[in-house]
């Protein structure tokens, strides 16, 4: 057994000062989880109202989701953009990557208002594919996106891929052939498994080290506006026409709205005084995958890299698991050092109550990670990689994979930034400037984010 030690909490600082909740207190907007959803949604609200934000965080800040994932900075969705075309119609799915594609400025905006200098690693982000209908998918999206008028990568092919002849004509503008070698190179393995290539923008950052940092920023720069409580569990949040209760045990929170930035359902219950039950089946049908990860350290002697690898079993349409990598230097004071974080196994959970961050990491999932490394990565026989940080985090999927960013259609004094999934760093801070908006009075189109009345269970 191994424990639960993540190399993003790592880096933070373990001394900073922890405030709980002491007293009644009364706030403008009341944000509830201080992860990447949260601290964006903060500074997003300070920085275009003059409303005064507190968050208040069950343990501390960015202990969640956001101190344990790959890091990887991406604009893309967990699912199939034909499926949301399907689910959404194309303007409203065409807007919302647009919505994603935007939230780089978004996070330039972020580092440069904090005047942050802790490391963002621009990278080429990678996938590679096996087999036909893996490339396929990744073509049908391809498709759309070129409709939709945004400029993206062909997809690399290798010249002599067994399915070339397969490949349908109607795609020939979204891909190129190349040799294998290139293919291989691209991906960084040997594994001669790999026929294709696609390549997006993204990076490699800390995002719990950028929670710190922003909420840090955050507080010196409104000191009259902006607190954070940790350790406090916000218990009970009660809906009334034009405010909100929360309890948090032993003291009360009034606040005008309530941000739930909480990832999930699973640790908080609603009542909605003013009218109709908030959907409780749809809360309760937000459901929790842990996913698993290992890191270890390797001389400082590549670029920083971001690599998907969809091995022959994993199908991009389902979600199937695929192995994940990152690669950037090692932040702790170590100039020699790249960190390389891989993960890949993901275990569902039925109840989200189940997990705890401190639950034991089970020994064969390291074993399934070094494995695939040492196949697919890092072949030298004669090594024995040393992994210094084994972690997990709990992902909440909405019912339908699509983070949920907006107010509550049965009492807008609630609203939602929540339903992280493998990818919700960009959507977190997307989340955070739309809910601004909203809480500015601004009237937004429609969009795929929108909370729904009828909203369905559709995990696959
Ligand atoms: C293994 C793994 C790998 C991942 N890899 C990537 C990746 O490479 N790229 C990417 O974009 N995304 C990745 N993700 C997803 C990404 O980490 C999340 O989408 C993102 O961190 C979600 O942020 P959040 O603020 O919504 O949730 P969290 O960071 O989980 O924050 C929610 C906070 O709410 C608090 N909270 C909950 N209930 C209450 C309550 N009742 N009262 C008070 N506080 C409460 C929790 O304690 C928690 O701190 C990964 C996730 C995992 C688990």
């Amino acid at each position: 057994m191994k424990i639960n030690k993540s190399p993003w909490i790592h880096q933070l600082d373990h001394a900073r000062k922890v405030i709980p909740l002491g007293y009644d207190f009364d706030t403008d907007i009341a944000i509830i989880g201080a992860g990447i959803a949260g601290v964006s949604t903060a500074f997003f609200v300070l920085k275009y109202t003059n409303h005064r934000v507190t968050i208040f965080e069950q343990g501390k800040l960015a202990h969640g989701a956001t101190g344990h994932n790959a890091g990887q900075v991406i604009a893309r969705f967990e699912r199939p953009l034909y499926d949301l075309v399907e689910e959404f119609g194309f303007k409203k799915t065409k807007n919302a990557i647009h919505d994603l594609r935007s939230t780089w400025a978004l996070l330039d905006e972020m580092y440069t208002d904090a005047s942050l200098d802790i490391l963002f690693s621009r990278v080429s982000g990678v996938r590679g594919f096996c087999d036909l209908n893996q490339v396929l998918e990744i073509l049908k999206d391809l498709e759309i996106e070129h409709i939709a008028g945004l400029t993206s990568n062909k997809i690399l092919i290798n010249e002599n891929a067994p399915f070339r002849d397969a490949l349908p004509k109607v795609y020939e503008n979204l891909y190129e052939f190349v040799s294998h070698e290139e293919i291989l190179k691209k991906l960084e393995t040997g594994s001669k498994d790999f026929q294709a290539v696609a390549i997006d923008q993204a990076a490699c950052m800390n995002s719990a080290l950028f929670c710190q940092e922003v909420a840090s920023y955050l507080l010196h720069k409104f000191p009259d506006r902006f607190l954070i409580y940790e350790n406090t569990h916000i218990i009970k949040t009660v809906l009334k026409q034009n405010h909100v209760l929360l309890d948090a045990g032993k003291h009360t929170v009034n606040a005008h709205k309530v941000v739930l930035c909480t990832n999930g359902f699973e640790k908080i219950e609603i009542f909605n005084e003013n009218g109709l039950e908030v959907n409780k089946r749809f809360h309760h049908t937000v459901v929790g995958k842990v996913g698993y990860m290992s890191g270890y350290l390797e001389n400082l002697n590549k670029a920083g890299a971001a690599i998907a690898y969809y091995t022959k079993d994993s199908d991009p349409a389902h979600d199937d698991p695929y192995y994940y990598l990152t690669r950037r230097p090692h932040e702790m004071g170590d100039e020699k050092h790249n960190l390389v974080c891989v993960g890949g196994p993901e275990v569902a959970i039925n109840d989200r109550a189940e997990y705890f961050n401190d639950y034991d990491y089970p020994d064969k999932i390291p074993s399934d990670i070094d494995s695939f490394i040492k196949k697919v990565y890092d072949p030298d026989p004669n090594r024995k990689i040393d992994y210094q940080f084994t972690w997990h985090g709990l992902m909440g999927y909405t019912p339908n994979r699509v983070r949920l960013i907006g107010a509550e259609p049965k009492n807008p004094v609630l609203l939602y930034n929540l339903g992280c999934n493998g990818i919700g760093i960009i959507p977190s801070i997307f989340g955070g400037r739309k809910i601004a908006r909203i809480i500015a009075g601004e009237t937004l189109e429609e969009s795929i984010f929108d909370p729904r009345v009828d909203a369905k269970p559709q995990l696959r």
